[in-house]
Formats: C-alpha cells, sequence, structure tokens
C-alpha cells in the first residue's frame, strides 16, 4: 500500500470518545475540566494516555521534564523522527480540546497506523508536554531553553520544582538530559484548537498556521504632578492619567494600522488614586504581537514619537520599559504546504493565519522544522468550561493531521 496517496482515514468516532474520557478527568460540576499541571488529576489523566500508548505498541518514557515520549517505530528507526502532541494540563477552568484534542488525535494517528499494521519511514512519536499552561518546562527543556533557577519554576502553592518534576516521573536535576538534538526530530506538527474566533467568523474548517507571533511587553510610566483637585486650575495641571488615557488611545491607533498585529493595554496603576487629588503617576501594560519582529521594531517606532508628542502636549515625563521580549515562531513554509494539499485532498476548506497565543510548538521551532493545524472554536471561546469544538471538526482537523504526518514521512525536503 502506498501511504502518499492512501486516503487513510482516523476512526472518528474512537477519536471523540477519547476526547470525552479523557475530559471525565478532573471534571468540574459546570462542565469543565481542571487538570492543573503536577496535580493528582494531570498525573491521572498522564498515566491514562500512557496506558493507550502502550495498547499499541508505543515505546513509551518520560523525560527528566516530565514529558510523555511515545514512540511507533518506523521502518528506519534511525532516522530522524515526525513527531506531533500538545499538552493534557488545563487552566483552573479548561475546557475538553485545548491541548488535550493534540494530544488525542496524535494518539488516533497512530491507532489507525497500527491496526492497519502500517508503518512510516520514519517513527512517530507523540509527545505530551508538562505544564504549558504554566512554565511550559516540558517543551523548554525540549529546546534547552531551560531557566536555570529552580525558584523560576516554583509553583503559586510554593511547592518546589524538584518536588512537582518527581511526582511526574521527571527530575530537575536531570533536566538538562530532557534537550533533543535537531537531529532526531525531522519535523513536529502540533494540532490545537484555534482558541480565537477567526476560522468560525470566516467559515474556514481548517487554519494552517503561519507562525506564533512574536510577543513584546513593557511597563509605561506617566510621571506628572499630584496636586489639589480643587484648587490646582485645569492649565497649570500636570495629570499623568490624562496623558496616560492619550497612550492608550496611541496603542490602540497603531493596533488599527494596516497589518496583523495586535497592541494592549489591560492593566493600569493611579497613583495616588484618590478622588481629590490630579493624578501625579501612572503605570500600564503594553502588549504587542505579530508575526514579524521588524514590523513589530517599525510600529513601536511610530508609538515612541506619539508618546513623545503626548508628553509635551501634556507637561509629563513617558518612558517604556521592556520587561517581556519573545521572538516570532515561524512554521516552515514546506510544512504549511503540506497541510494545505492534505486540505484539498480531504476537501476541507482552509485559510492561512498566525497563532497570536503561545504553544509548545513554538518551542519545538528552535530544533526543528514546525507547523501547526487549527480548527474552529466555538464563538472563539477557549480557557472556559464553555470550550468547544463540534465532533465533526475534531475529526477533520485530526484527518488533516494524519494525511499532514503521511506526506511529511515522504518528504524530500526533510533533514535526513
Ligand atoms: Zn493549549
Amino acid at each position: 500500500m502506498n501511504l502518499t496517496t492512501t486516503q487513510l482515514l482516523i476512526n472518528g468516532d474512537r477519536l471523540n470518545q477519547s476526547i470525552a474520557r479523557l475530559a471525565q478527568i478532573g471534571k468540574l460540576d459546570n462542565g469543565g475540566v481542571k487538570r492543573i499541571a503536577y496535580s493528582q488529576e494531570d498525573i491521572e489523566a498522564r498515566n491514562l494516555v500512557q496506558q493507550w500508548m502502550r495498547e499499541i505498541q508505543m515505546q513509551v518514557r518520560v523525560d527528566a521534564a516530565g514529558n510523555i515520549i511515545g514512540r511507533y517505530p518506523g521502518k528506519y528507526p534511525d532516522a530522524p523522527a515526525l513527531a506531533t502532541g500538545s499538552h493534557i494540563d488545563t487552566v483552573p477552568c479548561g475546557g475538553h480540546y485545548d491541548g488535550a484534542y493534540g494530544v488525542l488525535a496524535g494518539l488516533e494517528a497512530v491507532r489507525v497506523l497500527q491496526e492497519n499494521r502500517l508503518k512510516l519511514d520514519r517513527s512517530l512519536e507523540v509527545i505530551v508536554f508538562t505544564d504549558e499552561e504554566g512554565s511550559m518546562i516540558g517543551s523548554k527543556a525540549i529546546s534547552g531553553r531551560i531557566i536555570n533557577d529552580s525558584d523560576y519554576y516554583r509553583r503559586p502553592d510554593g511547592t518546589d520544582i524538584q518536588t512537582c518534576l518527581t511526582r511526574v516521573g521527571g527530575s530537575w536535576n536531570n533536566i538538562a538530559q530532557a534537550r533533543r538534538s535537531p537531529n532526531e526530530l525531522a519535523a513536529f506538527v502540533e494540532l490545537h484548537v484555534e482558541q480565537g474566533p477567526v476560522l468560525e467568523s470566516m467559515g474556514k474548517q481548517i487554519g494552517v498556521i503561519e507562525g506564533i507571533v512574536g510577543q513584546r511587553r513593557f511597563n509605561i510610566t506617566v510621571k506628572g504632578s499630584a496636586n489639589h483637585a480643587g484648587t490646582t486650575p485645569m492649565q497649570m495641571r500636570c495629570d499623568a492619567l490624562v496623558a496616560a488615557a492619550q497612550v492608550v488611545l496611541a496603542v490602540n491607533q497603531i493596533g488599527n494600522t494596516p497589518g496583523q498585529q495586535v497592541a494592549t493595554v489591560g492593566k493600569m496603576k493611579v497613583l495616588p488614586n484618590a478622588a481629590n487629588v490630579v493624578p501625579g503617576w501612572v503605570e500600564m501594560s503594553l502588549d504587542l504581537r505579530d508575526l514579524s519582529s521588524l514590523h513589530i521594531d517599525s510600529l513601536l517606532k511610530q508609538l515612541r514619537i506619539h508618546l513623545e508628542e503626548i508628553a509635551v502636549a501634556t507637561d509629563t515625563q513617558i518612558s517604556l520599559n521592556p520587561c517581556l521580549h519573545n521572538e516570532p515562531a515561524l512554521a516552515e513554509p514546506y510544512i504549511q504546504q503540506a497541510i494545505a494539499r492534505s486540505c484539498k485532498n480531504l476537501q476541507l476548506n482552509y485559510t492561512y493565519l498566525p497563532s497570536r497565543a503561545s504553544h509548545d510548538a513554538q518551542e519545538l521551532a528552535q530544533i526543528t522544522d514546525m507547523g501547526m493545524i487549527f480548527v474552529p472554536s466555538k464563538m472563539g471561546v477557549s480557557h472556559d468550561a464553555s470550550e468547544y469544538t463540534s465532533p465533526e471538526q475534531c475529526i477533520q482537523g485530526a484527518n488533516v493531521l494524519l494525511q499532514t504526518l503521511i506526506q511529511l514521512n515522504s518528504e524530500k525536503s526533510l533533514k535526513s
């Protein structure tokens, strides 16, 4: 049987049953799921996924970062493997699909190959990454970008990272060993729910991800002078909040210039924050995201000019201090093409779009060729009990994943 031409399809009922079964672990009264990384529920879910992997003769191991790596050996087990996967930890009130869907669709792809007694040339790995919703320690350990400070990974409840990793079969002291070499992995493809409204609003079944946006975060401070709100005449004020209001509008304006960027002021602190005092000092956040670093640079340049003008007009001092800088992680064009071809073969309509949320795939992009597939999220809702992607949509995305992996298996541009 020629795998590149076979229309091998996943078993949709089995996929959706697996999604429903996993969602039982950590189930909340409101229909949501609570499976915080390293919790009892997370451990129970990890055990179930490992059991499922073993049932289809996958080789299962847990690395030092607690990542579960299930391997379905290929005809050439020494060749760099293809990998897929995602996470099964959730936010405190998450849904059934964020992360879990990508893991279970990967598992379903292997189930189909295994029951048809088919092997790819390359081994196929399904990876469950540790703590995606928090530190992303699992995928960062694989890419070799762990911060060498155990306090950084201390949990909000105070538990140290060594204890957490031990619970899931990992080891902080050996975490460097989780790093994968580019020679081991030929490509990584993550299937995920969109967690946004774009696909649904466009009536598209599949999103071919161009990359995961870069993110810059800044603290903006506005220094004016606090003074009596009754006795200080309007023309004699240096009102930091009036300046800050103009800064918010300037940020919104650069967000609305042509392009795919998003720009947000989401947090603000006013001092002294009293009804009878002219505000003397404001601190606020700026979050700016786009697929192109150069474009972000150019938007920041425009914004700085605006801020200078606002400072002069309001007699205040405005400063912009960086506090986070994540470079974009671009998806490889040949993987995007393989996803698009799979959609065409399956007669599914698709569009290209960036991912504006973080995913484990951005870390894998540091060491191998990366691609991502999105399926629609109802009303764009995620990280909530009402998160929903229909069984039909789940099947469509999983078939695209399977077909994409089959195509990549024979892709010539893969490093081998
Ligand atoms: Zn996720």
